[in-house]
């Protein structure tokens, strides 16, 4: 019987052990969070026994009637939060939610536009390793090199020129708002939908912190395990609902409105059964959202953005387009204080994690060295905020950062970071 499954101590010690790391360890990857103890308890419960292929009310399997209160309530509250019309939960991951607007709007073929993976675009906008880059031909727009920053003419130029059928906007490094009411005009001027991937920071569009692409973007994705602070998934968002422009039409001839087309490209196109129980811990984390607390919480990572990004200029790091906007910062290691460091992402990414210091090494923009070696590296300040720092402890991380970097051959120095890291980190208990 199930009671007596043997319990698996081989997984359960790793995953202690994974607590362990996650709690004495300082987080600066851009891309994670720590979620609530209820969110972690819906996505272990019950509801995985569960299948439910269809949408809430419109199920292929019975024994539906608590999912559907469930995903109800997640697609409501998903809608508060960010002032939409319409939404789908289910989608399994951000790459997945993507994949689901690609097979509702385009045809294998059709061109699209995004942003470039090596100025800090995703994978899923039209990476050749990507089945957006594989299915349909892909075309980018990118920063300048002496500003980081998008040049929305140059957009404008390229979209002109090639005449895609969708421009996306959002990136996984890039630490400025959006223009999207200018990429709407040139979206229209084309014919291309405009859909944002708002992955990153979804969390600080949600609480005003940053513009909001839902009046310009025809249709809006995210994660919803980074500043947004809940389970690991996706979801698709529109605020206004319209036919498709493209043609593609119903069995019966009629034109499909686009919420449908979407519906359809997550189940059947792209997934099978949605995952409930992950469904329910998004519906959690969308109603700590929704809260005044969570407000503040936005906020505070916003501020500790700010603070780290000032405490790594003052030590004479390069961050790409001299700040940031949002939760994230891309920081060219190749040199400090104009002086050549010798570093590379990958030389800090593995000198760090000595020191139980977590970034991830990044491409910078037209950087000389492969995505394996790279020249810089991202940090972000969502998870750190989650545990409680404030902007003072914001310039003691860079300045453990910083030493570590600095003492990079120097093992007993590192170690006594290490220590120094584990020991304060003891005065924010994570769970
Ligand atoms: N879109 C953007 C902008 C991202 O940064 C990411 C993840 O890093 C994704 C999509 C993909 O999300 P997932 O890893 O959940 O598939």
């Amino acid at each position: 019987t199930l009671t007596s499954v043997e319990r698996d101590t081989a997984i359960f010690d790793l995953i202690n052990k994974e607590k362990y790391r996650q709690e004495s360890g300082i987080e600066l990857i851009a891309s994670e969070n720590f979620t609530s103890k209820q969110v972690m308890e819906a996505a272990g419960s019950v509801l995985t026994n569960k299948y439910a292929e269809g949408l809430p009310g419109k199920r292929y399997y019975g024994g539906c009637e608590v999912v559907d209160e469930i995903e109800q309530i997640a697609i409501d509250r998903l809608k508060e939060l960010f002032g939409a019309t319409w939404a789908n939960v289910q989608p399994h991951s951000g790459a997945q939610a993507n994949t689901a607007v690609f097979l509702a709007c385009l045809n294998p073929g059709d061109t699209i536009m995004g942003f470039n993976l090596a100025h800090g675009g995703h994978l899923t906008h039209g990476s050749p390793v990507n089945i957006s880059g594989k299915y349909f031909r892909p075309v980018f727009y990118g920063v300048e090199a002496e500003t980081g920053l998008i040049n929305w003419d140059k957009v404008e130029e390229t979209a002109v020129r090639e005449k895609p059928k969708l421009l996306i906007c959002g990136a996984s490094a890039y630490s400025r708002d959006w223009d999207y009411e200018r990429l709407r005009a040139i979206a229209d001027q084309v014919g291309a939908l405009l859909m944002a991937d708002i992955a990153h920071p979804a969390g600080l569009i949600a609480k005003g912190l940053l513009k909001d692409p839902f009046d310009y973007c025809h249709i809006v994705t995210t994660t919803t395990h980074k500043t947004l602070r809940g389970p690991r998934g996706g979801v698709i968002m529109m605020r206004n609902d319209f036919e498709n422009p493209f043609g593609i039409k119903t069995p019966k001839g009629q034109t499909r409105l686009m919420s449908s087309l979407l519906d359809s490209g997550v189940f059947p196109g792209t997934q099978g059964g949605p995952l409930e129980h992950i469904i329910a811990a998004k519906a959690i984390a969308f109603g700590e959202a929704l809260s005044e607390g969570y407000y503040n919480y936005a906020t505070q990572v916003a501020k500790n953005a700010q603070a780290m990004a000032k405490a790594f200029t003052e030590k004479g790091y390069r961050i790409i387009s001299g700040g940031t906007d949002n939760h994230l910062m891309l920081i060219d290691l190749r040199t400090k204080n104009g002086i050549d460091s010798g570093l590379t992402g990958k030389l800090a990414e593995n000198t760090l994690i000595k020191a139980d210091i977590t970034i991830n090494k990044n491409m910078v923009p037209f950087d000389d060295k492969s995505p394996m070696v790279t020249s810089g590296i991202r940090v972000g300040t969502a998870a750190m905020t989650s545990r409680g720092l404030i902007e003072s402890d914001m310039a003691r991380i860079v300045d453990l950062v910083d030493t570590v970097l600095i003492n990079h051959d120097n093992d007993s120095k590192i170690a006594g970071i290490k220590g120094e890291v584990n020991n304060w980190m003891k005065e924010f208990p994570l769970y």
